[in-house]
């Protein structure tokens, strides 16, 4: 038996596998425009806003790219928060685009301060955006999105820009009730689809900045996409079959709720951080944790091996370190298309695997701790 428990791609439902296997369909045919439509409705709902909601034919990073290319201009100032891989990324595709950046370096594992990103606002009133990972998946931290959006928000130059790629589906994000500007999701994560969609939506404050944005867009221009997606048609041939797919895994988070949904990635995180403390092990973030993915540190032995092991000898995928955390870190993934036994599983598989290595551990009391947390939801 094989499990894929990483953070993106994760696990996708027999529902929504079904759905992509359908024999295609035209994109510019009624049936697929019904489905354009009610994909923008639903999106919307995920993303709790009555702004503008779009899928992109890409990889969640095409969507932080067309956040960059839609709202900034040619030498803008953009506030970003280096904190690992993916608030790297941000700061990565301003440069590119030529918009400067005052970056905010914070040591990975830790979350930005609500004071460190008013303290930069203060020093750069130019700034026209702050950038930040509503989960920042290369460490397993969630960055208080909710106050540095509601410092942005009472200034009318600047928009807060958020990638929620790891973020969306696992915990409350209410764009428009927090004043988030433009969030951007994508399908592999907590959506539980293959890689291949990502989304965005803008408020209307994101939107006047569209309106004046002088940067390059051609593929991932927003406006025409909002244009297209407002009448049920794509700008370009999307992935039909991912689309489809998104039909069928939002109309399931649909049944379950947006309160559940949350409610379930919480029980599972708190489950995965308790059961990794009592059998011994530490956790790599344990100050500001996201509930998408755990990162735990590699108990005096190379994570790598650890990755590898789980791999080889229980068929479970998971994640290791990056750049500078590689081997010094693992990562669990419970977002999307998992549950209880999935968290069970990993800590079981962690336990063993890192007992062989040479680590002393308590995993029965590590299993005990994580059931306790599940049976106290019931
Ligand atoms: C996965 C991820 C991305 C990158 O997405 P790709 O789909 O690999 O382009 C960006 N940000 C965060 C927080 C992620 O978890």
């Amino acid at each position: 038996m094989k499990r894929l428990l990483t953070p993106g791609p994760t696990p996708v439902s027999p529902e929504v596998a079904a759905a992509m296997a359908a024999p295609l369909v035209y994109h510019r045919a009624p049936a697929f425009k019904e489905v354009v439509l009610r994909v923008r409705e639903n999106l919307r709902w995920v993303f709790q806003t009555k702004g503008e909601a779009i899928f992109l034919t890409c990889s969640g990073s095409g969507a932080m790219e067309g956040a960059v290319a839609n709202t900034l201009n040619r030498g803008d100032l953009a506030i970003t928060i280096r904190a690992g891989k993916f608030g790297e990324r941000w700061a990565n595709i301003c440069k590119a685009y030529g918009v400067q950046t005052h970056n905010i370096d914070i040591e990975w594992g830790k979350a930005v301060t609500v004071e460190q990103v008013k303290k930069a606002l203060d020093e750069n009133p130019k700034a026209r955006a702050v950038m930040v990972q509503a989960s920042e998946t290369s460490t397993g931290v969630a960055h208080p999105v909710k106050e540095i959006a509601a410092l942005v928000k009472s200034r009318p130059d600047t928009l807060c820009v958020v990638d929620g790629i790891s973020a969306l589906g696992v915990m409350n994000l209410p764009m428009d009730e927090w004043g988030i500007d433009v969030l951007v999701g994508g399908s592999q994560k907590a959506f539980a689809l293959p890689p291949g969609l990502a989304f965005a939506a803008v408020s209307a404050k994101a939107q006047s900045f569209m309106e004046k944005s002088d940067l390059p867009k051609f593929y991932f221009s927003f406006t025409k996409e909002i244009a297209s997606q407002s009448k049920g048609e794509t700008a370009w041939t999307p992935a039909i079959s991912l689309v489809m797919g998104l039909d069928a895994a939002l109309n399931g988070m649909k049944a379950e709720g947006l309160e559940k949904l949350f409610g379930r990635h919480k029980t599972m995180a708190n489950a995965t951080r308790a059961g990794v403390k009592a059998m011994g092990l530490e956790l790599f973030a344990p100050d500001s944790p996201s509930d998408s993915v755990t990162a735990i540190k590699a108990p005096g032995i190379d994570g790598q091996a650890i990755v590898k092991d789980m791999r080889d000898r229980h068929g479970i995928t998971i994640a290791g370190g990056q750049d500078a955390l590689k081997g010094k870190i693992f990562r669990l993934s419970h977002m999307g298309h998992v549950d209880r036994f999935d968290v069970l599983t990993a800590l079981a598989a962690s336990g063993d695997v890192c007992t062989r290595l040479g680590a002393r551990l308590d995993v029965a009391k590590g299993l005990a701790a994580s059931e306790a947390v599940f049976n106290a939801q019931n």
